[in-house]
């Protein structure tokens, strides 16, 4: 199993990250990419992924939330850091109009730079989007086909949503979200629509821990260990076995991350 996006970088990890890990081996979790959402995060995932390469992959992105903080010479760092076998995307980055920490202005500019990085260094797009749809697809509709791949992060959407980014030929990252009964309704009505060639999953931990968890952790933290509830909550909507879920998730993941 893959967990395309743990945010282990956290400081909610600083504690025992190596022991997060481990757990998450334990799991059936055999590997990791690790989330850059700023240029000294990124290089701190960076660090991690090249203490334990044959399990953790990181990638290199400014995330919309710090696009204002963004220095004047952010591409020349993603650039060096993406050049490193590790670094296997360029991202997370995307659109947030949802809480607007950054001005929509720069998350734009921001966004449409690292895309451009991307085709350069003909690297994949790992891409976040919350409350941004159409200027998000909008940024990304002149490059389809020229990135390797476009992976939606922690994909949130509808239905109708989804298709406009499976006509893209994009991929979709499943979070726990979708094991969430009272916010994950549309999520899980994309689910069930959406081909398993097009699959990857993913914790987002210490995010969206699932709520199917049983029994409860005592933490509010999540961790990769607990990818397995959102492959079997995503095989019982789509009425397929875990296995085979899980199969196509993996198999999807090492190809467009060349894990
Ligand atoms: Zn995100």
């Amino acid at each position: 199993m893959i967990d395309i996006g743990v945010n282990l970088t956290s400081n909610r990890f600083d504690v025992d990250r190596q022991e997060v890990v481990d757990a998450a081996i334990a799991a059936g979790v055999s590997k990791m990419l690790i989330t850059g959402t700023s240029v000294e995060e990124s290089r701190q995932a960076l660090a991690i992924a090249q203490k334990l390469p044959t399990t953790l992959a990181s990638t290199a992105g400014i995330h919309p939330h710090y696009a204002d903080g963004a220095s004047d010479d952010f591409i020349e760092q993603l650039t060096a850091l993406a050049a490193e076998p590790e670094v296997k995307a360029i991202g997370e980055c995307g659109l947030d109009f949802n809480r607007n920490f950054s001005t929509p202005e720069n998350q734009v500019n921001v966004f449409k730079e690292q895309i451009a990085l991307a085709e350069k260094m003909q690297k994949p797009l790992f891409l976040h989007q919350r409350d941004a749809f159409d200027v998000w697809f909008e940024c990304l509709a002149p490059f389809i086909g020229n990135v390797p791949a476009m992976i939606s992060h922690c994909f949130t959407g509808n239905v109708s949503e989804m298709q406009q980014c499976i006509d893209a030929e994009m991929y979709i990252g499943v979070t726990g979200w979708v094991c969430d009964e009272r916010r994950g309704a549309d999520l899980q009505a994309a689910v069930r629509e959406l081909p398993l060639e097009r699959l990857m999953i993913e914790t987002d931990a210490p995010y969206l821990t699932p709520r199917t968890i049983r029994p409860r952790p005592k933490s509010s933290r999540n961790e990769p260990k607990y990818l397995p509830y959102v492959a079997e909550k995503i095989a019982e909507l789509k009425s397929l076995s875990v296995e085979e879920v899980v199969a196509y998730a993996t198999a999807n993941s090492e190809r467009v991350f060349a894990l």
